[in-house]
């Protein structure tokens, strides 16, 4: 039998043991652990390229402390260099990439040496964003005719093209002027506004064509383009043309009014009686056609001419005749915008511009043109388009008429 002593004795010696075995598997262990590590280090040694000379590396330079960066991360351009020892300035090659707090500008060279470099940001955004009419600031439309405003857009610095926000409408059956009001506000808050004006107008303008010297050969021509275009006109005939052309502009619903038989001034000109008799040839002539006489009337030239002082013999003949005509019961007409057909206009663009540069709103007008010029009949039909888009009013004359009546010059 063993004694209480014995037996702890025997448990302390088996504990001593077991101590022993533990630090030897320990240190077995570390010596594994520590070849395995060193096997690591030396396998990714060896794998890993040779070292770079930071010579090789492409050189990053900047003068910027901060680059300036939007809320939502995106970066504004900002002034660096990349230089490289091989490749020269290869700045253009290099990214630019938004990082937490700040930008990586990251560039590699031909062969293949990376380098990067962090720059902060300074993050803000104050600038508002830019509100495109993409049109004009007013518009002047004419009641009842077609018109749509151009939408606007805006584009802002951080956030590229955003939603613009309309109020406001026209109505062009109603003269008036409209107001539309354009906000745009960026995602920062940043708010932009702006607004256009559309003035809903009338035009009260009346635009009298009158042609003079014909009949002529392209009379018949500009009567199409006239019932075309449903616009009534005025003739101031002559002796000269076709019975059938003229009885045309009249049953057509044109008004007929009397120029001269002859068109000769040296004639006509001489004095009161001859003017006269010429005058009772073209009413004779419009009365046998149209059955009706005509009390309207244009002196070749105008009232203001002044070849009758050529011929009349220091008589100031148009002073006498501006006063008989109308003791006679003629209303006579001269014009307030003349087409130029008959001196410095050669062709049907420039009769165009000439009329249509001279038109302003709200007034009557009394053009002068000559049927018997073909270039000058082939502006009509644009001078009508002209005035109808611009709100004139095509009317004949008549004898209550705005006459344009010039001052007489003799
Ligand atoms: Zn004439």
């Amino acid at each position: 039998m063993k004694s209480a002593e014995q037996n702890k004795a025997v448990r302390r010696t088996h504990s001593k043991g077991r101590a022993a075995l533990f630090i030897l598997f320990s240190i077995i262990l570390l010596a594994v652990a520590t070849c395995f590590g060193l096997i690591l280090i030396r396998s990714y040694i060896d794998s890993s390229p040779a070292p770079v000379d930071p010579a090789e590396l492409p050189q990053i330079q900047t003068s910027v402390k901060h680059v300036k960066m939007c809320p939502n991360g995106k970066v504004f351009n900002f002034d660096f260099k990349v230089t490289d020892n091989k490749d020269g300035d290869i700045t253009k090659q290099a990214e630019i990439k938004p990082a937490l707090g700040g930008a990586i500008i990251k560039v590699a060279d031909a062969d293949g040496h990376q380098a990067s470099r962090f720059v902060p940001a300074e993050i803000s955004d104050t600038a508002a964003p830019v509100i495109n009419l993409n049109g004009d600031q007013t518009y002047s439309v004419l009641v009842d005719h077609d018109f749509t405003a151009p939408a606007a857009t805006a584009t802002d610095n951080c956030d590229g093209e955003i939603a613009v926000e309309t109020s406001g409408d026209y109505d062009t059956t109603t003269a008036g002027e409209y107001i539309i009001r354009y906000t745009a506000t960026d995602s920062s808050g940043n708010t932009t506004t702006a607004q256009r004006v559309i003035n809903v107008t009338t035009n009260t303008g009346v635009i009298y064509l009158t042609f003079d010297d014909g009949p002529g050969s392209y009379t018949e021509e500009l009567l199409d383009i006239l019932e075309k275009h449903n616009v009534k006109a005025t003739f101031f005939v002559t002796g000269r043309g076709d019975n059938d052309v003229l009885r045309r502009e009249y049953d057509e619903g044109h008004a007929i009014g009397l120029h001269s038989f002859s068109h000769d001034y040296a004639d006509i000109y001489r004095s009161a009686d001859t003017y006269f008799a010429d005058l009772d040839l073209v009413q004779q002539r419009v009365k046998d056609v149209t059955g009706q006489e005509s009390h309207l009337l244009r002196f070749p030239g105008g009232s203001s001419n002044t070849i009758s002082r050529r011929y009349d013999g220091g008589t100031h003949l148009m002073s006498t005749l501006v006063d008989e005509v109308k003791d006679k019961g003629f209303t006579y007409f001269d014009w307030n915008i003349s087409s130029g057909d008959a001196g410095g206009a050669t062709s049907a663009d420039e009769v165009y511009n000439i009329v249509t540069s001279r038109l302003a709103p709200d007034k009557d007008w009394i053009i002068l043109q000559h049927d018997i010029k073909g270039f000058s009949v082939d502006a009509v039909e644009r001078i009508i388009e002209y005035g109808k888009d611009h709100g004139y009013t095509f009317k004949k004359l008549d004898e209550n008429s705005f006459t344009a009546a010039h001052g007489v010059l003799n």
